[in-house]
């Protein structure tokens, strides 16, 4: 058995079969052929051997006539390691004795050599495992051919273990039988995180690398509450993750009995309590569990994974499906987010030094007026059909948000000059998202209908850490006081000129931050469809003079861990079945 302390990204437990996708998203496959398929398997290996050592030779040929021979050597070497006598027999051995498949026989075999040269403590050499794993790239793609995107071909539950999954990948990955993932790198305000919580499947990220440890078929249990990856788990602690998997779902079908209570609490005071969608089908996963409206739709998923750019049509469709399904509930619809962890494969432009701190989110539909008006027509069209509001992300400016409202303004005048039914009174809000904005927040409230606090971002801006970097983590805080200050400007300003604001980012959803944001003044939420029951049951157990002490507490502490450890205690005192 062993363990990888992970960072925790969706909740919940899952024991299956593993998955294993490498840093190229080749499948490597546990399969035993039967006794008789020894002789054909060996065959393949053999011709995927010697295609593959003629690709090598035609590769040293090339590089030795166009660089030289020192650089051909490099190729040379990679032939002698294929064509070594030992691993040729384990390999055999493998295929003979163990009736392994002949891809499942290289990747034991050259992963066994990889990780000898990995533990060496001379750089240089444990360096040299690179190329081994060159190689057995080199022969699995010889092999699996054009079977490498067998994701989207699976017929069984598995749990994926992956180096890394972008977030259109995750968006892909098929629900009915991918049970959780894991992935070596990533950090916690990943898109790919964000994903895995509108998938309702357990998930940890920024393990770091483990992907040698482990095959395909080998049993895992994925801990998404607690980060962890239990490897080949023995029997004890199966049956303790069995128990718990349990528990988890009898919670749920007791917080289940919530639903049709509003998120009011103790005291009396109304919560608005909203849904973040990725995707349309999660309006149902909204409405089964009593949300009062859509908080957040992040409609730059439309463009994730697919090869066109969507069509006035293909964005209309979508929002009117969530429109329709929400009825007179508000549903707010974000202008695309693209650029940074959410490039669309349609877009490849020049490679950003610094992503984050580049062409992203209103900046880019700035750049791309054309492709921005297709997106707000489609809103405004949807605006005919229910309560939608259009929200801004990524302001930083007052000009970008003048900028985008009059880009709105005409495609208002556009519509209207055709005879398009859309609300011309359609409320207008941007996100609260870079510490620009929460400095002129005073000004900012001016401008618009509502405000709306995205933490994952503000977090990053406001610290200087990128919210997709696993080894970042210990600083990438919602609860670092500068964070908490920037959200109390905001919240007082929105008070002050009674302009309505919520908070949407990561940290609505989990119940130990309910206390204080409630404490800071918030009355809606914006929040992971899969968490609304828990956080309407923080809501429902305490009153708002107990968050207003809290939260006054916890701002006047001066380390993120502290407060974190003091809203834990607190929620344990208050409610105490989702403190751990
Ligand atoms: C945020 O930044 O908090 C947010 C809600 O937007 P996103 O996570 O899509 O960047
Ligand atoms: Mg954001």
């Amino acid at each position: 058995m062993q363990k990888l302390q992970g960072i925790p990204v969706s909740a919940g437990v899952a024991i299956g079969e593993a998955l294993v996708l490498d840093a190229e998203g080749f499948r490597i496959p546990e399969r035993f052929v039967s006794r008789d398929a020894v002789m054909a398997e060996l065959q393949r290996l053999e011709r995927a051997m010697q295609a593959a050592a003629e690709e090598i030779a035609r590769n040293r040929d090339t590089v030795t006539r166009e660089l030289g021979p020192k650089y051909g050597a490099i190729f040379a070497a990679h032939l002698e390691l294929l064509q070594d006598a030992k691993l040729r027999e384990d390999l055999e051995k493998y295929i003979r004795q163990e009736h392994y498949s002949a891809e499942y026989a290289v990747s034991r075999a050259f992963r066994r050599y990889a990780q000898v040269f990995e533990r060496l403590e001379n750089t240089y050499l444990a360096e040299r495992a690179s190329d081994i794993y060159d190689i057995e790239k080199r022969l699995l793609r010889h092999l699996l051919g054009r079977r490498r995107e067998q994701l989207s071909d699976l017929s069984s539950p598995v749990l994926v273990l992956a180096h890394n999954l972008t977030p259109s990948e995750t968006a892909n990955l098929d629900r009915r039988f991918v049970r959780g993932f894991v992935t070596e790198v990533g950090g916690p305000g990943s898109h790919t995180a964000i994903v895995a919580a509108a998938l309702e499947i357990p998930a940890v990220v920024g393990t770091g690398p483990f992907l040698t440890e482990v095959s395909g078929g080998d049993l895992v249990i994925i801990d998404g509450y607690n980060g962890l990856v239990i490897l080949h788990p023995d029997e004890e602690t199966l049956a303790r993750y069995q128990h718990e998997a349990e528990q988890a779902r009898s919670l749920a079908v007791r917080l289940q009995r919530l639903r049709d209570l509003p998120a009011q609490t103790a005291d009396g005071v109304r919560i608005e309590l909203m849904g973040n969608i990725e995707f349309p089908y999660e309006v149902e996963h909204c409405l089964e569990r009593g949300a009062d409206g859509i908080g957040l739709y992040r409609t730059e998923f439309l463009y994730l994974g697919c090869d066109r750019e969507p069509d006035e049509e293909t964005h209309f469709q979508a929002y009117a499906q969530v429109v329709r399904a929400m009825g007179d509930r508000p549903v707010v619809i974000r202008t695309l987010d693209l650029g940074a962890d959410k490039v669309p494969c349609l877009q490849r432009t020049e490679e950003e030094r610094n992503p984050f701190l580049g062409l992203r989110s209103i900046r880019l539909a700035l750049r791309h007026i054309p492709m921005f008006r297709t997106q707000l027509r489609a809103i405004l069209r949807a605006s005919a059909l229910g309560n939608v509001r259009v929200m801004f992300p990524l302001i930083s400016t007052l000009l970008e948000l003048r900028q985008a409202k009059m880009i709105l303004a005409d495609v208002m005048e556009d519509l209207a000059e055709h005879a398009i039914p859309f609300n011309r009174q359609i409320p207008v809000g941007m996100m609260v998202e870079v510490p620009s904005a929460v400095m002129l927040i005073d000004r900012f409230v001016e401008e618009v209908d509502f405000l709306s606090i995205g933490t994952n971002d503000l977090i990053q801006y406001t610290l200087a850490v990128d919210r997709t970097n696993k080894d970042m983590i210990g600083l990438y805080n919602p609860t670092d006081p500068a964070v908490l200050k920037l959200i109390a400007m905001t919240v007082e300003a929105a008070r002050r000129k009674e302009v309505p604001v919520n908070l949407c980012g990561q940290m609505s959803s989990s119940p130990i931050y309910t206390m204080l944001l409630l404490g800071l003044g918030l009355r809606q939420l914006s929040v992971a469809p899969s968490a609304i029951p828990e956080i309407k049951q923080v809501c429902r157990s305490v009153t708002i003079p107990e968050c207003q002490a809290v939260a006054q507490r916890a701002l006047s502490m001066d380390n993120a861990r502290d407060i974190r450890s003091y809203l834990k205690e607190e929620l344990r005192k208050y409610v105490p079945e989702l403190a751990d």
